[in-house]
């Protein structure tokens, strides 16, 4: 398939079927922002819970916080953002187009891509944060700034943690929030955004140690990318040159994805070294500890979970996704939804099965629809009651990705449903 097409597709289906929404859509939009409708935010909280499942409550090693997205603006000073988290900006001396730089000439070979000129400005630094005021004042000293990382949270709360919890290194904390990023050349549906979420942990290390935590974490990520489901020939590692690591790295890598616009940053792991406690000026009994920094951007992990999981066989089109991640693990039809005999033994079916499996109901339209209707949007498995069902206790249960049935009885199936989700 084109990749452009199959870009529209995923848009058009996240649309849809309540996946992801144009921000202010009625007022016309707000460019780059989105908004994760019903199925969108159960995806999204399924692959934060599971990452702080994995990251945080099974590990005695990682402890969680949630800090302030507002901070003191000496934070931004103290950590290099203030001076030096910016990207290069061109205008287009034609249409007035600005752009990123290095996007001009990766993506576009040098050209407007609005106009085609390639007559740009110099190139100048900009800042990414956003700025705002606290207060009626609208001045210097009231300026604060919308965090652009989680990371810095957990670097000035260092010896509250530590006071806390007296772990011993190597330690780490993680971190779930939103971050805010002034982008210059935002685009590609979910993949670069204004706001969006991280999901990072500062583990804190001796510095003798760092080379084999990092290959630890390396590992780590890809186990993660790959019981999420993606597929292992999508993503790449790739090794920052020295000349793009950022102020505060020392070694950093990339994991790519094979997006359909091209192969682009997923993840991220770097080595800070011990820049950001020294800059802090925080420390463990006159130690200042290293830190290896895995980095997990929400949005980017739903692209490309979709990307993924998109399938199609013929006209059916099937969202391939892990049944711990699917909206809906289960969904319950009566076969016909005018036969009151019919549609009470399904709600009975659904009661039994609702606190233990995400279900859906939906006894509208014919069987066959309602079958491709949950393909769509990943439900593992539909049950559908029938005449039989009177007659047997048995239902029909239909396995999304192969679209095979069969009868279980329905005194047996929260085991079996249990068994196949696992
Ligand atoms: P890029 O090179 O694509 O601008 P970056 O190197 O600036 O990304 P990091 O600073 O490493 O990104 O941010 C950590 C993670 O946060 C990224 O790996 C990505 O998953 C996510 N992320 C960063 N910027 C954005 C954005 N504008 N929209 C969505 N996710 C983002």
């Amino acid at each position: 398939m084109a990749e452009n097409i199959l870009m529209q597709k995923i848009i058009s289906l996240c649309k849809r079927r309540g996946f992801v929404f144009p921000g202010s859509e009625i007022y016309g939009g707000l460019a780059n922002t989105w908004d994760f409708g019903p199925l969108g935010v159960e995806l999204v909280n399924n692959i934060k819970q599971l990452w702080w499942k994995r990251f945080v409550k099974d590990r005695e090693d990682v402890v969680g916080i949630s800090s302030a997205i507002l901070m003191n603006p000496k934070v931004w000073q103290a950590s290099g953002h203030l001076k030096g988290f910016s990207d290069p900006l061109v205008e287009c001396k034609k249409c007035h187009s600005r752009l990123r730089a290095d996007h001009l000439k990766e993506n576009f070979n040098g050209k407007c891509p609005q106009c085609g000129s390639d007559n740009f400005t110099e190139e100048r630094q900009f800042n990414l944060m956003f700025k705002t005021f606290i207060g009626p004042v609208e001045d210097e000293t009231a300026t604060v700034y919308l965090r652009p990382e989680t990371a810095q949270g957990m670097f000035v709360n260092f010896k509250n943690i530590q006071d806390t919890t007296r772990l011993k290194l190597p330690f780490g904390i993680a971190q779930i929030g939103k971050a805010f990023r002034n982008e210059i050349t935002p685009g590609n549906f979910i993949f670069r955004v204004l706001e969006f979420e991280q999901m990072e942990i500062e583990y804190f290390i001796e510095e003798g140690d760092w080379q084999k935590c990092f290959d630890q974490w390396q590992s780590e990520m890809e186990k993660w990318l790959l019981d999420i489901g993606i597929k292992k020939e999508n993503f790449v590692v790739r090794e920052h040159q020295k000349e793009e690591l950022s102020h505060y790295s020392k070694r950093t890598i990339d994991f790519e994805y094979k997006y359909p616009f091209g192969q682009k940053e997923l993840y991220g792991l770097a080595y800070r070294g011990n820049y950001d406690l020294t800059a802090h000026q925080q420390d463990l009994d006159g130690y200042v500890p290293h830190v290896i920094e895995p980095t997990f951007g929400v949005e980017r992990t739903i692209l490309a979970l979709l990307c993924d999981a998109y399938s199609e066989d013929g006209d059916r089109v099937f969202l391939k996704l892990k049944p711990s991640l699917a909206p809906y693990k289960v969904a319950v039809f009566p076969l016909l939804a005018n036969k009151p005999e019919l549609v009470a033994k399904a709600r009975e079916v659904f009661e039994m099965l609702k606190t233990d499996f995400t279900c859906a109901w939906d006894p509208r339209g014919n069987i066959g629809k309602r079958y491709y209707s949950q393909d769509e949007i990943g439900t593992s498995f539909c049950l559908t009651i029938d005449f039989d069902t009177l007659q047997d206790a048995a239902v029909t249960v239909r396995d999304r990705d192969t679209a095979k049935q069969e009868r279980i009885k329905i005194t047996d199936l929260k085991t079996a449903l249990k068994e196949k989700l696992a």
